[in-house]
């Protein structure tokens, strides 16, 4: 299968995650071209979308700006597989607690910025997700906590008895940074498993 998947590139690891994606396809045997999104008018070519890590107040207002926002909205509408993380997460959540965030209310939980794992800013724990054989090495960097999550959203992992991985139809979100370590294995999931493709693959009306 041929595939465009997009990486909303106004901050964080767009390299790292496009590198993620390709690799995750070619386990598959599928094809990926992955574009980097600045503006508007990519994201409804897409198949894939990422919303990676960085500052959820600054990718909060460039989306907006730039129009991508709607268009990031109607993506999730379509049913199409879009992997949140950290700084992502924040954004397509319900409420980031934070009125300098715009969130997106795709995803039906509220999150509280830079409160988890305060102690340590940034720290790796090996995981047990949902879907995944082994633990994944989880990086989290200044990482939002999830401190509330609606009835339809299920909870793919938690750390310290607090959710980090989350899924909610199409949609994959990850408090930590899954491209940070050379595992696709968050992007498969969220991407290339069996549920992500029937849905990016199925007729639409
Ligand atoms: N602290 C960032 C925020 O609140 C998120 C951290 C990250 O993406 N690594 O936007």
């Amino acid at each position: 299968m041929s595939l465009t998947a997009g990486v909303i590139a106004v901050q964080g690891d767009v390299t790292e995650h496009g590198d993620a994606i390709r690799a995750a396809a070619r386990a598959h045997g599928d094809e990926v071209t992955v574009r980097e999104i600045r503006q508007s008018g990519i994201v409804p070519d897409c198949d894939l979308l990422l919303i990676p890590g960085g500052e959820s107040t600054t990718i909060s207002r460039l989306v907006e700006r730039e129009g991508i926002d709607e268009e990031i909205r109607a993506h999730v509408e379509a049913d199409k597989p879009l992997l949140a993380t950290c700084a992502g997460l924040i954004l397509v959540s319900r409420d980031a607690n934070d009125e300098r965030v715009t969130t997106l209310d795709l995803l039906d939980i509220s999150v509280e910025r830079n409160a988890f794992g305060r102690q340590r800013d940034s720290f790796e724990a090996p995981l047990s997700v949902t879907g995944l054989d082994d633990p994944f090495p989880a990086v989290f960097i200044r990482a939002p906590l999830i401190d509330d999550v609606g009835d339809g959203v299920e909870v793919l992992a938690t750390w310290e008895d607090r959710p980090v991985a989350v899924r909610q139809g199409p949609i994959v979100g990850t408090a930590f940074h899954p491209e940070l370590t050379a595992d696709s294995r968050i992007h498969d999931l969220a991407f290339f498993d069996d549920i992500a493709v029937d849905r990016s693959t199925a007729p639409t009306e």
